[in-house]
């Protein structure tokens, strides 16, 4: 599984673009200074990390792109995966994840379904996604803080990357009942 194609349309200083056909491995940003690399992952972000989950209304339209003397008023990105080893837990070989920004409120897309945030993290969660650790993002500083991780810390992350932290979390919620 990997990411095949972006598309953002408003989303911070992106109007529209879509990106063509990532390589399955190693792909390369590159551009001047302010040119949009960090709103590029920034975007990605938006629909994979639950770090953006939780955002105030206001900090949703600081998202909307604002162009000389307009502002857009809806916003979305997609992540197109190509997921023909099937580690998305949908049984297609490409699935089309997008978060919307529209009335200031996130919503999510599967395959163009309205489907829950709750749905979404589960979903991407099963396939290895970290929730709390964007680790498929390596910021800076990363690398320095893996190696000064505590190994509990590590063995949790090795949990979420393997995609069976999500078992545990609901094993707990199911003995809450
Ligand atoms: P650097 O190489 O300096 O890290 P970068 O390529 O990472 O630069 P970004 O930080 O992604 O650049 O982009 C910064 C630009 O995005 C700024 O010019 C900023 O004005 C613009 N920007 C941020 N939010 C919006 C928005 N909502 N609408 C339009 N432009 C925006
Ligand atoms: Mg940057």
């Amino acid at each position: 599984m990997y990411i095949k194609k972006v598309i953002i349309k408003g989303f911070k200083s992106y109007k529209e673009i879509a990106t063509e056909p990532f390589n399955p491995k190693v792909n390369v940003v590159v551009g001047a200074n302010g040119s949009g690399k960090s709103n590029f992952f920034h975007a990605i972000r938006f629909v994979l990390s639950d770090m953006f989950q939780n955002l105030r209304s206001e900090d949703m339209v600081a998202l909307l792109h604002e162009g000389a003397g307009y502002s857009v008023v809806s916003a979305f990105v997609e992540i197109v995966f190509d997921n023909t080893d099937n580690r998305i837990p949908v049984d297609k070989e490409e699935v089309r994840l997008r978060r919307t920004v529209v009335s200031k409120k996130g919503e999510y897309y599967l395959d163009g379904k309205h489907i829950s945030k709750t749905e979404v993290m589960n979903l991407l969660e099963s396939a290895g996604f970290s929730r709390s650790n964007p680790y498929y993002v390596v910021q800076q500083g990363k690398i320095a803080s893996l190696t000064l991780m505590k190994d509990s810390e590590r063995l949790d992350l090795l949990k979420e990357i393997g995609g069976t932290h999500v078992y545990e979390d609901r094993r707990c919620e199911s003995l809450k009942i």
